[in-house]
């Protein structure tokens, strides 16, 4: 058995020091990563699995399948990407082009928005190690890493030390909890949490705006104005802050215009960033590679050498006007994550699913392919929740075959 250090693709932290012990195709420990990253390493020991209708056959067949399906379909769709590497991903995208399809991911009823504002600079961002090293004000907002990101607490945002922040979380670091629930990270602020009514962010945000104008805040719901304008003063106070927005947050927003101008204001006082806590560990790697192919974060639809772009090509509204006719998913489970009432139209035409997880969608396919595991069982690169660019290797071999060997293939047959 060696010891190595291996990058952790169980979420977008992807933590990269996380110590394995393991032969060749087998993970016997892994140090260092928290329950969430043990269990997505320890995954790897499947075996191969082709099914078509819920049946094992081999990989030709269900490759021949799949092209089948994709040469029949005239408005296919590609759905997910969220776990696959970035090579994969680019893929995908010229798999889209070739076959005119559709193309989105979650972030479509996400952090699709957000995503979209950082990388074309209408929000100010910063990498993790800058908030390590840096924060002394750290917001999570609607979020709760305590549970969605385990180690995001302890390695980057809030207890470790970094070089400007020698004292640490004791005395350097104020962090603050805006949730409607006291969550895990609630808990971990203290004193210093905000709880609000469910889709009560836009009246807080203007709020906090009138404090940092030195006015005494109003609200509707049951907190007092002192203590919002307490909280105003250490946003002014602070000389590197950090909002972590989470899905509590955007989910309350019908656009971003509140978000953007709270982020000026508090600009004009103080200096502050944002990152979204985006989940999957490349969800925004599929936001930026499909950027950088059509300017756009998702909702795409190619046709003949054209790129079109809206809602009406997110996989909510093609579903609900049932403008696909294909659907090949990769990484993802529409079927639990999104109403039943849209995703109910998925059981009308033939699906393909690609990925490491047996999920309500594998299940409902017509073929499915259990591929290896990005950055355990192949290597390549993702794209941080902070924008940062992460190479890792496989950690194992496997027999499973990869989401970029697939998609390799589908071209060569198409
Ligand atoms: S926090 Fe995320 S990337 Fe880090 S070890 Fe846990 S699951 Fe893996």
């Amino acid at each position: 058995m060696e010891k190595n250090y291996h990058v952790c693709t169980g979420c977008s932290l992807l933590c990269d020091d996380i110590e394995v012990e393991s032969g060749k195709d087998t993970i016997n420990k892994v140090y260092t990563a928290c329950r969430v990253g043990v269990a997505h390493m320890k995954e790897s020991k499947k075996k191969a699995t082709f099914l078509v209708d819920n049946k094992p056959v081999d990989g030709e067949k269900a490759l021949n399948e799949i092209v089948k399906i994709l040469k029949n379909a005239k408005s296919p769709m590609i759905f997910g990407l969220g776990t696959s590497t970035n090579e994969a991903q680019k893929q995908a995208i010229e798999l889209g082009k070739k076959i005119n399809a559709t193309i989105d991911d979650n972030s479509s009823f996400c952090f699709g928005s957000v995503v979209e504002a950082l990388v074309t600079n209408k929000i100010k961002t910063c990498t993790l190690e800058d908030v390590r090293n840096k924060g002394d004000v750290i917001i999570f907002w609607g979020s709760n890493p305590a549970d969605s990101h385990p180690r995001h607490l302890s390695k980057h945002s809030y207890f470790p030390r970094g070089s400007e922040k020698q004292r640490g979380w004791e005395e350097e670091r104020t962090a603050i909890a805006i949730d409607i629930r006291k969550s895990h990270t609630a808990k971990i602020c203290g004193n210093y949490f905000i709880q609000i009514p469910q889709g009560g962010d836009v009246e807080l945000i203007d709020a906090l705006i009138s404090g940092l104008s030195g006015k005494l805040p109003k609200t509707s719901y049951n907190y007092p104005p002192k203590k919002i304008l307490e909280m105003a003063n250490i946003l002014k106070g602070a000389r590197f802050g950090i909002i972590f927005v989470g899905l509590g947050l955007i989910y309350s927003l019908e656009n971003l215009e509140p978000l953007f101008r709270l982020m000026k204001v508090l600009n004009e006082k103080s200096n502050f960033h944002l990152v979204p806590m985006v989940g999957n560990c490349n969800v925004r790697g599929f936001n930026e590679n499909l950027f950088a192919e059509t300017g756009y974060v998702n909702s795409v639809k190619f046709e003949n050498g054209i790129v079109k772009h809206g809602p009406e090509y997110s996989i909510v509204e093609s579903l609900k006007a049932k403008t696909v006719d294909a659907a090949l998913i990769i990484g993802s489970d529409p079927f639990s994550s999104l109403p039943r009432s849209i995703a109910k139209y998925l059981l009308e035409i033939p699906i393909i699913s690609m990925g490491a997880c047996e999920t309500l969608t594998t299940r409902k396919a017509k073929v499915h392919i259990n591929t290896a595991i990005s950055g355990v069982e192949f290597g390549g690169s993702a794209i941080r929740m902070d924008g940062t660019l992460v190479g890792f290797k496989p950690i194992v071999e496997t027999k499973n075959p990869s989401e970029e060997s697939i998609f390799k293939k589908i071209m060569e047959a198409l």
